[in-house]
């Protein structure tokens, strides 16, 4: 893996090994502005990697504002008390994630809307929940550049879970991404992803294809209803059995979904079509 890598002007991507979902290994982070930066996702928990993270952020010769966390999840904050205080920069998050968080101490909470500024860049803040409560996006419009967290990856697949997650929050955030016209989506797993509006729209209509199959699946199951754990073998069946149990979260994402829009009917254990 390069790093750091120039991923847009003014722009620095820096990959470091974390606890994630496979097949991705690393989040990247990436250093915002030039002689003013703010870091995002300060995301490894391993020694090794907090101590090149903390070379490379030193070596960058600029005043680090802050570290930036997209979300609360692991694989996104695992070096944020640590990479504070050898580099003597305070944490921003929004809230939400913050709340998530009570043991770091969040020196400013970011809100949607506001406006970051670092010499010539403005980075605008977008709060896209959905994956999370407290996810928030970055962009910088003259550069057309994204900074999207886990809205989207080039590596591996977004999990929405029931406990956190919304589904139906998170595809009107991915239509919201896809309305900036955004030249370069910059994700926390993977390559960055040029013309992104495209692949936030294949994102939304990749999730209602499959909550097809889940309502195709209750359909099936007719009068006597499913359970979420019924309906994964129908609506999954092109996907690994490994996979399965991920799955049923997204399942019981989208019937969460499904329930709050009165298509679908539940006892808290089955589910029917309404
Ligand atoms: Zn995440």
């Amino acid at each position: 893996m390069i790093r750091p890598r120039a991923v847009a002007d003014g722009v620095v991507a820096f990959p470091t090994r974390t606890p994630t979902l496979p097949p991705a290994t690393h989040t990247q982070s990436y250093a915002l502005g030039t002689r003013r930066v703010l870091l995002v996702e300060p995301a490894t928990p391993y020694a090794d990697e907090q101590r090149a993270f903390v070379e490379w952020a030193r070596g960058l010769g600029a005043e680090i504002v802050a570290l930036v966390l997209t979300h609360h999840h692991v694989d996104h904050v695992g070096g944020a008390e640590v990479l504070s205080r050898e580099l003597g920069a305070p944490i921003w998050a929004h809230r939400e994630t913050a709340a998530r968080l009570p043991e770091l101490a969040i020196a400013r909470h970011l809100e949607d809307g506001e406006s970051i500024g670092l010499g010539e860049q403005r980075w605008q803040v977008l709060h896209t929940p959905g994956h999370a409560a407290g996810h928030v996006c970055l962009f910088e419009a003259e550069l057309g550049a994204v900074i999207v967290g886990d809205m989207v990856a080039s590596e591996g697949t977004i999990l929405i879970e029931p406990s956190d997650g919304d589904m139906a929050e998170y595809l009107r955030q991915l239509r919201r991404l896809a309305a900036l016209g955004a030249r370069v989506a910059l994700p926390a797993h993977g390559d960055p992803i040029a013309d992104p509006s495209q692949l936030f729209a294949f994102y939304v209509a990749h999730r209602l294809a499959r909550e097809e199959k889940i309502v195709a699946a209750l359909e099936a199951a007719g009068a006597a209803g499913s359970t979420d754990l019924f309906v994964v073998p129908s609506a999954y069946a092109d996907t690994p059995r490994a996979a399965w149990p991920l799955a049923l979260l997204s399942v019981r994402a989208h019937l969460v979904k499904l329930v709050a829009e009165g298509r679908v009917r539940t006892d808290g254990d089955k589910y029917w079509m309404s």
